[in-house]
């Protein structure tokens, strides 16, 4: 079977199988073999491991995986992708195709009954309209993992990785900081992609902490603060927090706990880091 990761292959499978891309899925398939070399380097995957990819489209990454890896699970939406699949995996042994939204599969199970429980491989050109919800539900669901390695929209990866005091700096930069280290291994312009997508894209590694890097009482409360915060960007931190309807939270209380940690009454959201929400959410809570 040839290697996909190049226009010539790639048209030829989408003619042989009559394949129309459909939007909704967000597919963009990858054309460029040293995109794909790049983003099977930065996921380190030895012959150990297992790995789960999330969209293997055509299966143009998954035979990258499968040649690097133990053990691959691909969950693919789009029910017309399967035969193709079939098709050019066939030369593999160590793959399993599982057709079904990635957003309702029980990863948990998964990573128990492939890999022992232990913590597993996360790597995939994802599909940009969802995104967050996909690298917040490994978080979140408590999936065991060890890195996640994904191609995103560009933009998306700035946020993830950026800190305090930067304009991409938000509720998506400490939600993900919170759970791993972010490391941008490269931007991938459109001209990489069949169809081109409308936006730039990169690829980032996020390695999880075996332990969080701050320790706070009530995380979701942490979080109540943090999308309050920026949910109103351009207000000091006693407006907005006051504002929010999720929170029931006095100026006063809000100016007296910035001064106990040192900050100034006026100071916006976007300015603090982790550790700071985390000491503010502890002081906050207890109230
Ligand atoms: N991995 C392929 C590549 O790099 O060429 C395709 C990547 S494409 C950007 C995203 C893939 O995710 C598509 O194959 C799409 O059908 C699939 N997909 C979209 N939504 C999905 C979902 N909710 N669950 C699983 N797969 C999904």
């Amino acid at each position: 079977m040839a290697y996909l990761g190049n226009p010539q292959e790639t048209i030829a499978v989408l003619q042989k199988y009559g394949f129309n891309f459909q939007k909704k899925f967000g597919q963009n398939f990858l054309i460029d073999t040293h995109v794909l070399e790049k983003i099977i380097d930065a996921a380190e995957i030895g012959p150990d491991d297992f790995v789960l990819e999330i969209g293997p489209g055509i299966g143009t990454m998954t035979q990258y995986l499968c040649e690097a890896a133990r053990e691959v699970v691909a969950v693919e939406i789009d029910q017309k992708l399967i035969p193709i699949l079939a098709d050019t995996l066939s030369a593999y042994n160590n793959v399993t195709v599982i057709n079904d939204d990635i957003l309702k599969v029980d990863l948990n199970a998964i990573a128990a009954e492939k890999n022992g429980g232990k913590p597993i491989k996360v790597v995939a050109n994802l599909p940009y309209y969802i995104t967050t919800p996909i690298i917040m539900g490994l978080f979140e669901k408590e999936v065991p993992v060890e890195s996640i390695t994904v191609m995103v929209q560009k933009e998306v990866a700035d946020r993830m990785q950026v800190g305090p005091g930067t304009k991409d700096y938000g509720a998506l930069s400490l939600a993900v900081q919170f759970y791993a280290e972010p490391y941008i291994v490269a931007n991938v312009p459109p001209n990489c992609f069949m169809p081109r997508p409308a936006v730039g894209s990169a690829v980032i590694r996020l390695t999880k902490y075996p332990e969080r890097p701050v320790q706070v009482k009530d995380s979701k409360f942490m979080f109540r603060l943090i999308r309050a915060s920026f949910n109103q960007r351009r207000k000091t931190l006693q407006n907005g927090l006051h504002n929010s309807s999720e929170l029931q939270i006095s100026k006063e209380k809000v100016v007296q706990a910035l001064e106990s940690m040192g900050l100034p009454a006026t100071v916006r959201g976007e300015k603090l880091s982790l550790e700071e929400f985390a000491r503010l959410s502890d002081i906050l809570c207890e109230e």
